[in-house]
């Protein structure tokens, strides 16, 4: 199954495919994750993108698309993946559709996470991620056992560059000039399934099973 997860930053998105993959065991990739990799890499696509990520700016689509696709190429073997993050453009869409277009596959589904904006500043002002395995923590709503180290790989737990309030604020408007018109192409294409993104992070994670198991029952 070929899904992709959509909704603004801070919606837990990251925090949902974490739990999804391994309850559908399907692979899942996050653009903003594999950013962070190639930039603690010092990599060329790291380099490039680095400018852009810090000021909440979205990365250029051309290697943006490119990256990605290097990843979905990479999993032939399986038959779907999650994708978090990507695409967040009307470009990065077309391009992701095109590709999936010459092998004869299609996604499957899009899951939109829906959640207020003052939530969305909450969530982002009190996230922490591993500098390891690049999973998300929260302060005060998802803490990790041991303050400051990841439970999953016990790696240091830190707080995004992105996550202070210029770059939210700009990442918030980020999202609704240019990936929030995504919910309406999907939407025409009948892909479409809102989930609500407030609640506990287990009731949401219900939700999203449950919005996957009524969409390919239909
Ligand atoms: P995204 O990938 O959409 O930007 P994350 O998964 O990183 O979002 O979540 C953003 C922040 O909100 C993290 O600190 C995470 O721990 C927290 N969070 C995620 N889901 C919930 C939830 N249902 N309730 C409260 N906090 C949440
Ligand atoms: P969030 O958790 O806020 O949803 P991500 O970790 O997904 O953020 O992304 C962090 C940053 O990486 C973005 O602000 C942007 O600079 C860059 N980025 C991630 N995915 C994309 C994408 N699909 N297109 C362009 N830039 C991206
Ligand atoms: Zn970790």
């Amino acid at each position: 199954m070929r899904v992709i997860l959509l909704g603004p930053p801070g919606a837990g998105k990251g925090t949902q495919v974490s739990k999804l993959t391994v309850a559908i065991n399907t692979p899942s990739v996050s653009s903003g994750d594999l950013f962070r990799q190639h930039q603690k890499d010092q990599t060329d696509i790291g380099i490039q993108a680095q400018n852009y990520m810090k000021r909440g700016l979205l990365v250029p689509d051309d290697l943006t698309i490119k990256m990605v696709m290097e990843w979905i190429d990479s999993y032939t073997d399986s038959d779907g993946f999650l994708l978090d993050g990507f695409p967040r453009t009307y470009p990065q869409a077309v391009a992701l559709d095109e590709a999936l277009r010459q092998n004869n596959e299609g996604i499957d589904r899009v899951l939109n996470l829906k959640v207020g904006i003052d939530e969305l500043i909450n969530r982002l002002s009190g996230r922490i991620i591993c500098r390891n395995c690049q999973r998300s923590y929260h302060l005060t709503y998802a803490p990790p056992i041991s303050p400051g180290v990841c439970n999953e790989c016990e790696g240091e737990l830190y707080e995004r560059e992105d996550d202070n309030r210029d770059a939210v604020q700009k990442r918030l408007e980020v999202y609704f000039d240019e990936t929030e018109p995504l919910i309406n192409y999907y939407s025409q294409k009948g892909l479409l399934t809102e989930i609500s993104g407030t609640g506990s992070i287990e009731v949401v994670a219900a939700s999203i099973l449950d919005g996957l198991v009524n969409s390919t029952s239909k």
